[in-house]
């Protein structure tokens, strides 16, 4: 029994589409009888605010989706993070890079605008992978942070995603630690769904890409890599990836449209396959009903009418 996890950034209240990905989290772990986690992505602190950790949970709570166990933080985790960063280094995996983002978006381009097009593969174009002890120095002297990149080897990575089928991507020498000091979010994922025991991620497509940095790490760490499930996103009206400028996207804003709780719930539930429209449905008859083979494989398009006050 895998066990599974919903792991919001508390950088925005959770919009329609975040708590149709936690619904979806948590009918996979229920359905097979599995432990569900909370887990606070609060990496950067500067995004991060205490009343949105504080309406996520409000909010999960009030649709039926329940956890086990203490809610964890990813930024009281960094120990963790530092081990799983000095074993990457010890392994040689690691070096110093001093470009800027506008060295790196210069190069980017200068490699597609090349007469035979990009020679590599879309990504770190390893600028400081080889770089002399001297060559380190001096952007030293002239006062450059470094972030710190995987010595990724170009190693192709693939995986059979539930929902999404055959992934593969060749990983790129991605930041592990970004030049501020903080651990990657591409390290941490994997350290903190390790040490949970996460069998099994079910989160939003938009991360798919991002999965076979993922598994590169946990390989070199010696980790297994869990089950992925990667959501198909929810999409306004015209077509766009769902935000909060949108309108009436979450619960609350919901609410004082005249729509309750509960059917919000069946609005999710009926856009997930699981309940026909306007059917009142609960959390738990969802868990009788849910199966894989029943979820839409595109992504939901918000129906306008749900921007708007029930009439
Ligand atoms: N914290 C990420 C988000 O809110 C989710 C990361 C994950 O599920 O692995 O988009």
């Amino acid at each position: 029994m895998a066990v599974g996890r919903f792991a919001p950034s508390p950088s925005a209240t959770l919009h329609l589409g975040n708590l149709r990905t936690a619904l979806v989290a948590w009918l996979f772990a229920r359905k097979a009888g599995s432990d569900f986690l909370l887990r606070i992505e609060d990496l950067d602190q500067a995004s991060a605010r205490p009343e949105h950790e504080a309406s996520a949970i409000d909010h999960l709570s009030r649709l039926g989706i329940d956890w086990d166990g203490p809610i964890v933080r990813q930024s009281e985790r960094r120990d963790l993070h530092e081990d799983a960063l000095a074993t990457l280094t010890a392994a040689g995996r690691t070096y110093p890079c001093y470009c800027s983002r506008r060295e790196m978006l210069a190069e980017a381009h200068a490699a597609i605008s090349a007469p035979h097009g990009p020679t590599a593969p879309i990504g770190y174009p390893g600028t400081c992978r080889e770089l002399s002890a001297r060559g380190r120095a001096e952007r030293e002297a002239a006062g450059r942070k470094p972030s710190l990149r995987l010595r990724a080897e170009a190693a192709e990575m693939s995986f059979v995603d539930q929902l999404v089928g055959r992934v593969s991507g060749v990983v790129d020498d991605f930041v592990v630690r970004r030049a501020d000091g903080m651990p990657a979010y591409n390290v941490v994922v994997v350290v903190d769904d390790h040490d949970q025991g996460i069998g099994e991620v079910v989160r939003g497509d938009d991360l798919v890409s991002t999965t076979p940095r993922q598994l590169l790490v946990a390989r070199i760490l010696g980790f297994e890599s869990p089950m992925y499930a990667h959501v198909p996103l929810v999409l306004d009206p015209e077509g766009e990836r769902l935000a909060k400028r949108h309108g009436a996207v979450t619960l609350d804003d919901q609410n004082s449209l005249g729509r309750s709780d509960a059917e919000v719930l069946s609005v999710l539930a009926a856009s997930l396959g699981l309940s026909d429209n306007d059917e009142s449905v609960t959390a738990d008859v969802l868990v009788e009903r849910f199966s894989i083979g029943r979820l839409p494989e595109g992504p939901w398009i918000l129906p306008q009418n749900l921007l708007e006050p029930v009439t």
